[in-house]
């Protein structure tokens, strides 16, 4: 049976439901603010797209680990899918450390090993193996291997999936502000649509629902002609957390900042500072490299940090994915669409 589904916030969570549910033979009709498919109104636009269920237990639990790997097991099979490329690599990532640093990064391995304890600890690699792996990083780094780990490009995601998504016979309503999700309803403000079922992804849109508050990060692209960087880095640091994610085009993100701000202005000075100044001592050579865009965007994240999935008959309310956007929401919206189709088969 072909249902009507309601799916409100078109970010990286509405738009993979929006093409799974459309590939499904559903009927979707997608609502978000955002005045077209390209404005870069949701979190997703600006993300890293780091898909690291282990660095990521540094900050999350089992339920992220177990989440994220099913994720990169459904990114692998979803992505190549889809018309549109999206570039997408999951042959894993390199925890990296100064010699100095040496005790809190192994605190930090010993922390993963805790959350994650069917995760053998990887010896550290020799200084000839690291610079095999990754032949511009600074020679005095120690590393780490994360063999289960990935990445891929969020802005080509977002476009990628919305594409799929309108293929396979989805319908939107851009700029269309949603004033309430109820069970079967989406409100507007003069009138109220009806569907089968409502899935709410509107992020901090949700206000009204759930106790979500947003969580300010900075990062930065940085083009680096002649720089090679074949897989995500994370340096391990007694103060502050930087990552670096090579893109196509000989671009590298680094990122990224974590405040506890909802102030969406321009990336501040000392984040500049701290995170540029890191990547340039992991990568020496990124010196000459030209910083062509620093963005600053809110992640939705609720009192605990940890995605929710909130399910009643008709309406379903996936929210609060703050640093994980990318790495959970083909497992949360996996689960969402069993619940669906086990309640009308019901
Ligand atoms: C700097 C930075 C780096 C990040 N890096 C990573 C990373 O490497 N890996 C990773 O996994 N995650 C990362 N994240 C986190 C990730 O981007 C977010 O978790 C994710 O984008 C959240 O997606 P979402 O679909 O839940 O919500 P959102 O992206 O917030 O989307 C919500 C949508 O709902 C719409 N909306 C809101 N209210 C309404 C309304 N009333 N009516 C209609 N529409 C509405 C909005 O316009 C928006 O399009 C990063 C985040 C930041 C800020």
């Amino acid at each position: 049976m072909s249902l009507r589904v309601g799916i409100v916030g078109a970010g990286v969570l509405g738009r993979l439901l929006a093409s799974r549910l459309a590939r499904n033979g559903q009927q979707v009709e997608v609502f978000d603010a955002a005045p077209h498919a390209d404005a870069p109104l949701a979190t997703g636009w600006v993300a890293a797209g780091m898909l690291s269920p282990l660095a990521e237990l540094e900050c999350g639990n089992h339920e992220v680990y177990t989440l994220g790997m099913r994720s990169l097991a459904l990114w692998s099979r979803w992505l190549p899918a889809l018309a549109q490329t999206v570039p997408f690599a999951a042959e894993g990532s390199l925890l990296l450390a100064f010699p100095q640093d040496r005790g809190s990064a192994e605190r930090i391995l010993q922390q993963l090993k805790h959350k994650a304890p069917d995760w053998q600890t990887p010896p550290t690699l020799s200084k000839t193996e690291l610079h095999a792996l990754e032949p511009a990083l600074a020679p005095q780094l120690m590393g780490w291997p994360l063999s289960t780990e990935g990445y891929l490009h969020p802005t080509l995601a977002m476009q990628a999936l919305w594409a799929d998504a309108q293929q396979h016979g989805a319908r939107a309503h851009w700029g269309c502000t949603v004033h309430a999700t109820k069970p079967g309803q989406v409100q507007l403000e003069h009138e109220t649509r009806p569907f089968d079922w409502v899935f709410d992804t509107r992020g901090l849109g949700a206000r009204t629902d759930l106790p979500l508050r947003g969580v300010r990060g900075e990062i930065f692209t940085l083009h680096a002609p002649g720089v090679v960087l074949t897989r995500p880095l994370r340096l391990l640091h007694p103060r502050y957390r930087v990552y670096l994610v090579p893109r196509a085009g000989e671009h590298i993100m680094v990122g990224a900042s974590e405040l506890e701000s909802e102030d969406r202005s321009p990336p501040s000075l000392r984040s500049t500072v701290e995170l540029l100044s890191a990547a340039h001592s992991v990568i020496p050579a990124l010196a000459e490299a030209r910083v062509i865009a620093a963005h600053s965007h809110l992640r939705p994240a609720l009192p605990d940090n940890l995605p929710v999935l909130q399910q009643q008959a008709g309406l379903t309310h996936i929210n609060g994915l703050f640093r994980h956007g990318w790495l959970l929401a083909p497992a949360l919206v996996e689960q969402a669409i069993t619940h669906l189709a086990q309640e009308h088969a019901a």
